[in-house]
């Protein structure tokens, strides 16, 4: 019987956070005020985020302690597992082997709560009494409803409106764990109003959403903004993915060749690579980092390497970043979770120094990718990660046509069982492409 669970005890979960900012070859270009376009400083970040985590944000160190409480409440459900996958082998009859690390097992059922958790922790050490974020389908802001009531701070989220009112589990899910949840566009803004005032039907976006939780921070006492993705500390949160990848494939005595993750804003993906590129760079193996992105929003592939907003009403910092526009409105897919304009500065760099490889995937090839994988491995994946799934499948199916055997370790960053409804609609109706 070949091995396919490769699990490790609580003292395996990582120490300290891995920031790749100390070893790309060339600096990242830094974050500019929208106003003067100078480097922006502590002072202009302290007003939405607290002094702790700008610093993280701003940080070179290669490594940073996690503090005992964060790695407590790990504890809960890391080191997750790391399986290989097979069945799934098996069915496309392939000489590759295919790992996965499952980043479902936390609480939420995704990766996002590795940061939301940091953040909390980092927030409540700050004094912050209320947090404001936004949500596109609901993971980051259950993430953050949980990670906010471990650390007794209040939570609302302005959630992008389409999945408020299409996918209610995770509005429910916040509910439970104590947030408050408006529908975005929302009359609790002058900006969600004035979207709302040019169109009542708007759909809303990440981007507009982010622009009222920003401007819910600004006018209200004791209160930050918590962001899911993108920045800098929150790859750097994700890396115990990475992290513990490398122990694990050591347990399974092997290499990977291929490391692949889904990317929206570019967290999840960064944590599986970021520690494994860390190696690249130190010379141990030339491995192919890919990241997959959804064809109808495709910031890497077809965006702009340029300085842009993170939120549609212009108020963030500039980043330099891969990017579709910050006025861009990508269309209703059902991968939520990557339905963003831009990519991770970090990420981006990465993919302009050709340290890693990107490419874009259609929906209809993601959800034939993802039942294949439900079908074989059992667990049902959030349509988010289902888009490495398609790339991994892809690569599987090119090793069994050359012959080669090929290693393939990728982040399963989510399950898929509050997104039932997409694929009722995939498998009764069928889904479009763009
Ligand atoms: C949010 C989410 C993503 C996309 O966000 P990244 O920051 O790119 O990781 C991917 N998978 C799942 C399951 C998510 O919840």
């Amino acid at each position: 019987m070949s091995a396919i669970r490769f699990s490790m005890g609580q003292n395996d979960i990582p120490r300290q956070w891995y920031n790749l900012l100390a070893d790309f070859p060339e600096p990242l270009p830094p974050p500019l005020h929208p106003g003067t376009k100078q480097p922006v400083g502590l002072s202009d970040m302290t007003a939405i985020f607290p002094e702790n985590i700008v610093m993280q944000e701003m940080s070179p160190e290669r490594y940073i302690d996690i503090p005992d409480e964060v790695r407590e409440i790990y504890s809960l459900w890391r080191p997750t597992p790391l399986l290989r996958a097979v069945r799934l082998e098996r069915a496309l009859n392939t000489p590759a082997h295919i790992y996965y690390k499952y980043e479902g097992a936390s609480p939420a059922g995704s990766h996002k709560p590795n940061s939301a958790v940091a953040q909390a922790y980092y927030n409540r050490e700050a004094g912050t009494k209320r947090i404001v974020t936004e949500t596109g389908a609901g993971q980051w802001g259950s993430s953050l409803a949980l990670a906010t009531k471990l650390f007794g701070i209040e939570c609302v989220v302005y959630m992008v409106r389409v999945s408020y009112e299409q996918k209610p589990y995770r509005k429910m899910a916040m509910h439970t764990w104590g947030a408050e949840v408006h529908p975005s566009p929302s009359r609790h803004t002058a900006f969600g109003s004035k979207i709302l005032d040019g169109d009542p039907n708007s759909p809303g976006s990440l981007g507009i959403a982010i622009s009222e939780a920003l401007e819910d921070v600004l006018k209200s006492p004791n209160t930050k903004y918590a962001l899911g993705s993108v920045l800098n500390h929150v790859c750097m949160h994700q890396s115990v993915i990475g992290q513990e990848s490398i122990k694990q494939m050591e347990l399974a005595g092997e290499e990977p060749d291929i490391v692949i993750g889904c990317a929206g804003g570019g967290s999840n993906f960064a944590g599986i690579a970021f520690p494994w590129i860390q190696r690249k760079l130190a010379g141990k193996k030339d491995y192919r980092l890919i990241a997959v992105e959804p064809a109808s929003c495709p910031s890497l592939t077809k965006g702009e390497l340029r300085y842009d907003f993170g939120d549609t009403a212009g108020m963030t910092p500039l980043l330099m970043m891969h990017t579709l526009g910050h006025d861009f409105i990508p269309p209703s897919i059902h991968a939520g979770g990557l339905r963003y304009h831009g990519m991770a500065p970090m990420v981006s760099h990465a993919y302009k120094l050709g340290i890693i490889e990107a490419l874009a995937q259609p929906q209809t090839k993601v959800f034939e990718a993802a039942v294949t994988f439900a079908r074989t491995e059992g667990l049902i994946p959030a349509p988010e990660t289902s888009h490495a799934i398609s790339a991994v499948i892809d690569e599987a199916v090119r090793a069994r046509e050359e012959n080669k055997k090929k290693v393939i370790l990728f982040n399963l960053s989510g399950h898929g069982l509050l997104d039932l409804s997409s694929y009722e609609q995939y498998l009764t109706e069928g889904l479009k492409d763009e």
